[in-house]
C-alpha cells in the first residue's frame, strides 16, 4: 500500500493510480481516500487520527513477503548435495590477482582453521554485498577505476508489542523526505520471520563508514584511490541535499523517530517499540565527464570486457534483485553460451528474454503461476 497525508499528496496519488492501473503491471491497484475503507485495510494507521485531514491509499493484492535468508539456506542445502558444488562458509577472500594464463587466483583465509590456499579459476563473481567493492578493486580491471562506494546505514524501530503486531497485516510505505536516497521511503511493514509475524518501521539512514554491518570502519578510507577520489569529492560537493537529510538522520533521538512513526501510527507508544541496526548500503560512486563524478542509487554489475569477472555493487545487490541481476551475468559474461543454455532458462523463468510490460496475456499468466506455485491467496 502507498498512503499519503495532505491534499497536494493525495491530488499526487490520485493522478499516480491513474496512471499506473492502465498499466498491466499495476492492474488491479485499489484506490481510496475514504477513511472506513483505509481502516478496514489497515485499522493502526487510522485509530485516533485527526478528523478533516485529507488521506489517501492505494493497494495491491499482488506479491509477498520473501525471506532471502531461508531462501538462500534452502537452494544451497541442495546444491551442496549436487556433483561440482562445494560451499565454504567462514573463508575470507583476501586478494584476486589475473595470472599470465589469464586465470583469476584467489588467496583464500580458513577462517576456522586459519590456514590460507590459492583458488584458481576462469570465471569469478564477486558477491560480497558493500565489500563487493574492495574486492573489485583488487581485481585491477579498467572498469572498476572511478568507481567509489558511500555507505548509508540503515536502522528500524521494532515492534514488541504483540497485539499491535497481529492488527496489520500489510506494507505500507508513505513518501520520502526532499534529498532522501530512493530506497529510505519510510514504511511500516509486516514481515513474516521464520514463520511469526514481526512489525517493522523505518528506514531510519545513519552514516558509518563500515562496508558491512560488522565491516571495518577503515572500509571507506582504505577505498580511496588516485581514481575515484575526484568522483567521491565532485559527489561531496553536489549532493548538499542528501548529506542535510543524513545530518538530521544521524542527529535524531528516540522520540524524533516515534515522532516519525505517529505520521503512520498516531497513537505509537515508544515503550511498544525498540531500535535496531538493520544493515548497510554502499551506493556507487562513478566518474561522470560534466560533474566529475556522481551518486547512483541502483544497482549494477560491473564486469571485465572478457565476462571472466563480474562483480555486484549497489544499493540492493542481492534478496529481490538477485534473479534478474544473475540473468544479467549470464549474458554478459556468459553470451557465448545462452544459446545453449536458452532453453534451460525459459524452463526456469518462462518469460525469459521477454517484456511482461508489453505483454498484458503472458504477465497475468505468469501472476497465475507464480501465485500457484507459492501457494498465495489474494
Ligand atoms: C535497511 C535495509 C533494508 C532492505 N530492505 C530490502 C527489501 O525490503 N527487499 C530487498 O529485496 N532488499 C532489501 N535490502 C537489500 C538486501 O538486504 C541486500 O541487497 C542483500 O542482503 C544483499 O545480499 P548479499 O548476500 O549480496 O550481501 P550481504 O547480505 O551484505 O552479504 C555479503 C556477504 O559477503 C561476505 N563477504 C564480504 N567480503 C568478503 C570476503 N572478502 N570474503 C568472503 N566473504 C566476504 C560477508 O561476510 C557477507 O556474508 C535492504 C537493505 C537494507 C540495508
Amino acid at each position: 500500500m502507498s498512503f499519503v497525508w495532505g491534499a497536494d499528496n493525495v491530488a499526487f496519488l490520485r493522478k499516480r493510480h491513474e496512471a499506473l492501473s492502465a498499466h498491466p503491471l499495476f492492474a488491479g491497484m485499489d484506490y481510496s481516500e475514504d477513511r472506513q475503507q483505509i481502516a478496514q485495510w489497515a485499522p493502526l494507521i487510522m485509530q485516533n487520527r485527526p478528523k478533516g485531514e485529507p488521506i489517501a491509499v492505494t493497494r495491491s493484492l499482488m506479491g509477498t513477503d520473501v525471506n532471502f535468508g531461508a531462501l538462500t539456506r534452502l537452494l544451497f542445502s541442495y546444491l551442496s548435495g549436487t556433483k561440482g558444488c562445494v560451499l565454504h562458509t567462514r573463508h575470507d577472500v583476501q586478494d584476486i590477482r589475473r595470472d599470465e594464463d589469464g586465470q583469476w587466483r584467489l588467496k583464500v583465509r580458513d577462517l576456522r582453521e586459519n590456514t590460507d590456499r590459492i583458488v584458481r579459476s576462469r570465471f569469478v563473481f564477486i558477491g560480497g554485498g558493500g565489500a563487493a567493492l574492495t574486492l573489485l578493486q583488487k581485481t585491477g580491471i579498467p572498469q572498476a577505476q572511478g568507481v567509489g562506494g558511500f555507505p548509508v546505514s540503515g536502522q528500524f524501530l521494532r515492534c514488541t508489542n504483540k497485539a499491535l503486531i497481529a492488527r496489520h497485516r500489510a506494507k505500507v510505505y508513505g513518501k520520502a523526505s526532499v534529498g532522501a536516497p530512493p530506497m529510505s521511503v519510510p514504511h511500516l511493514d509486516t514481515r513474516m520471520i521464520d514463520g511469526k509475524p514481526a512489525l517493522l518501521f523505518g528506514p531510519y539512514a545513519g552514516f558509518s563508514t563500515r562496508f558491512l554491518k560488522q565491516g571495518s570502519l577503515m572500509d571507506l578510507p582504505l577505498s580511496v584511490r588516485p581514481g575515484n577520489i575526484g568522483p567521491m569529492l565532485a559527489v561531496a560537493r553536489d549532493n548538499w541535499p542528501l548529506t542535510k537529510y543524513l545530518i538530521q538522520q544521524v542527529m535524531q533521538s528516540q522520540e524524533d523517530r516515534i515522532a516519525a512513526l505517529r505520521d503512520f501510527i498516531p497513537d505509537a507508544k515508544a515503550e511498544d517499540w525498540e531500535l535496531v541496526v538493520a544493515g548497510q548500503r554502499v551506493q556507487i560512486i562513478k566518474q561522470d565527464p560534466k560533474k566529475g563524478g556522481v551518486l547512483q542509487f541502483g544497482t549494477e554489475v560491473i564486469a571485465s570486457d572478457d565476462g571472466s569477472v563480474a562483480a555486484l555493487l549497489g544499493a540492493s545487490p542481492g534478496a529481490s534483485t538477485a534473479a534478474p541481476i544473475m540473468l544479467n551475468v549470464l549474458q554478459k559474461c556468459f553470451a557465448a553460451k545462452m544459446p545453449e543454455w536458452t532453453d534451460r532458462l525459459k524452463a526456469m523463468v518462462p518469460s525469459f528474454g521477454q517484456k511482461l510490460a508489453n505483454n498484458p496475456a503472458l504477465c497475468q499468466q505468469q501472476f497465475d503461476r507464480t501465485t500457484k506455485i507459492l501457494g498465495l491467496t489474494l
